[in-house]
């Protein structure tokens, strides 16, 4: 089932999502699509889940302001990558998007394609995250596999039990603590494959202000992830 929910004048598709498991009633919002996802648990009644997103309004409108400030890379515009600014502009004659690190410069071509821009972005990203991750793991007297860049969307790392650190380019969209911070909680993944305190106390020694860096991700994280 799937309906809308109107907010600021703002339709929002609203997906039911039926759960056994479910103890309450239960709101989140897409940032990819800008959709809503309700979990439903068994035995709701449809005036408990009328005056439960009658009760989120509030909470839903406060969401979108924050998506609503997406980072657009156009000409004219400025990027804020891994903390300096760089401003789009337009280049007649390139046929595909590069970066002047001396002139802090996002070179457009007429026409610029997704991918390219991208993969500009991703370049940047393996150049500043992978030492990060290789520092950690050291520090942490870990070895790593491989370090891979991807275009994730739903979260900013992972890490897998071969060693392998999969890290999205996004990050580089962030302030430069907060990408430090999460090839950090990445590489703590090496010792521990979990979130259990004892994780968090190796994240804490390498990373101590990661608490506001987790804040930050939150605040910020879905329209970093809109680009
Ligand atoms: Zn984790």
């Amino acid at each position: 089932m799937v309906t809308v929910f109107t907010c600021q004048g703002q339709d929002i598709p609203l997906k039911y999502k039926p759960s056994q498991r479910a103890k309450r009633l239960s709101l989140r919002l897409s940032p990819k699509d800008v959709s809503l996802v309700l979990t439903v648990p068994p035995r709701v009644s449809s005036s408990q889940i009328t005056a439960f997103l009658k009760r989120c309004t509030p909470w839903v409108e406060n969401q979108l302001r924050k998506v609503a400030k997406t980072i657009s890379i156009k000409p004219g515009e400025k990027v804020s990558l891994h903390g300096t600014m760089f401003e789009c502009r337009v280049d007649p004659l390139r046929r595909k998007p590069s970066l002047c690190q001396a002139t802090h410069t996002l070179h457009l071509p007429p026409r610029c394609g997704q991918k390219d821009l991208y993969d500009v972005f991703k370049k940047m990203a393996i150049k500043i995250l992978t030492p990060y991750v290789e520092k950690a793991a050291i520090a942490l007297g870990q070895r790593i596999e491989k370090v891979t860049i991807r275009d994730t969307k739903s979260r900013w790392g992972s890490c897998s039990t071969s060693k392998t650190i999969s890290l999205s380019w996004r990050l580089i969209l962030a302030p430069p603590e907060v990408a430090h911070y999460v090839c950090i909680h990445e590489a703590a993944h090496l010792l521990h494959m979990n979130h259990s305190r004892a994780f968090w106390k190796v994240v804490g020694e390498l990373c101590p202000g990661y608490k506001s860096c987790q804040k930050w991700l939150k605040a910020h994280g879905p329209s970093l992830m809109r680009v």
